[in-house]
């Protein structure tokens, strides 16, 4: 007897099964979930894979996404324990990790999810070759480092989300002072995804307009007007927000969407995101720190050689030196 999808399908040409634009994100946490939803959400991708270790929560975070297929477009989501899922993936998001425990150092979180990481990366690359890892697991200059020298990878396929969200939060500071929307707002915050980022004040406009030129002692402290401020609470943001309610996502979620994009539709779109920077701003280390960058299908094509002050360029040196120091310990 002939089966009702039989009867009802007349079959006209085997279906196609392999997508062209696969993403795998590993953890399923807050961040993960935040991250997956995004890119789905956005159409970025119809073909996502789930990883974490966790087997009930995984299957748990996958159903619910599935049974959202009918408001999304009929995107294929999987979910599981073993990497074989994640074949074939032109994207791995790394949002796998520890929290800092009440007394941690934060080189001890740094090993520990390292120690992660030598169970994820070679994983990730073994199924999938080709793939652009973009971490976002913190401290994510560093893990972006580690999954470089774990995976073999070239420096161009190794990207670490980076500043890329303080950026945000800080166009959005700024939009809130001046009344324009964040995506009209120029500005730039390079260097390390944490304490010792930088604000790039010289280069600040608005419509072409330099901000410095109109505010000379703009993000100094001699500035009457404290716009440094919007910087302090850029680096405050996580801090704040943890507080209030326990981690952050929504944010991350959009900004690591944003990068998929860019790598996704090979759009050359500019992020400041995690890169490989030794000869950049003359930076003599082994160390990744974000700088605006050319994100396509290759990952990072060009890294935009910005016109610092010494100022801005010396505090960069000063963050380079510190992950060095800290990468110098780690048990790789
Ligand atoms: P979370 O605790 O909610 O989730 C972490 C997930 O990782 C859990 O589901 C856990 O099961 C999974 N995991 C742990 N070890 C694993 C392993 N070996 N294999 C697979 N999965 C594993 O944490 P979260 O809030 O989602 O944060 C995740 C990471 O993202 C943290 O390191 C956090 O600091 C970082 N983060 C980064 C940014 C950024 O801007 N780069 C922003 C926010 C958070």
């Amino acid at each position: 007897m002939t089966s009702t999808k039989n009867a009802l399908l007349s079959e006209v040409a085997s279906a196609i099964v392999d997508t062209d634009n696969k993403v795998t994100v590993v953890g399923v946490g807050q961040v993960g979930m935040a991250v997956a939803f995004s890119v789905l959400a956005q159409g970025i991708s119809h073909d996502v894979v789930l990883i974490d270790c966790v087997e009930d929560k995984l299957q748990g975070e996958m159903m619910d996404l599935q049974h959202g297929s009918l408001f999304l477009k009929n995107p294929r989501i999987n979910a599981s324990t073993d990497y074989a899922a994640s074949a074939g993936s032109r994207l791995c998001i790394v949002t796998a990790g520890v929290r800092q425990r009440e007394g941690e150092s934060r080189l001890d979180l740094v090993q520990r999810n390292t120690d992660i990481f030598k169970h994820i990366i070679p994983n990730l690359v073994k199924y999938s070759p080709n793939t652009i890892l973009l971490i976002v697991s913190n401290p994510v200059d560093i893990l972006t480092y580690v999954a470089w020298k774990l995976s073999g990878l070239p420096k161009n396929r190794v990207i670490g989300s980076g500043t890329n969200l303080d950026s945000s939060r800080f166009r959005f500071l700024m939009s809130q002072r001046l009344g324009v929307a964040p995506g009209s707002c120029h500005g730039w915050i390079i260097g390390e995804h944490g304490d010792s980022s930088v604000a790039v004040w010289s280069g600040v406009n608005i419509a072409g307009v330099r901000i410095r030129d109109i505010n000379p002692v703009i993000g100094t402290e001699e500035d009457p007007e404290k716009w440094e401020d919007l910087h302090k609470n850029v680096v405050d943001s996580a801090y704040q927000v943890i507080k209030l309610k326990g981690y952050t996502n929504w944010a991350i979620g959009l900004s690591a969407a944003s990068l998929a994009h860019s790598i996704l539709k090979n759009s050359f779109h500019i992020h400041a995101v995690s890169v490989h920077v030794k000869g950049h701003h003359e930076i003599e280390q082994d160390v990744f720190l974000s700088l605006p960058a050319v994100l396509g299908g290759n990952g990072v094509t060009n890294i935009v050689n910005q016109c610092l002050t010494e100022a801005e360029r010396q505090k960069l040196l000063k963050s380079a030196s510190l992950l060095e120091e800290i990468q110098k310990n780690l048990k790789l």
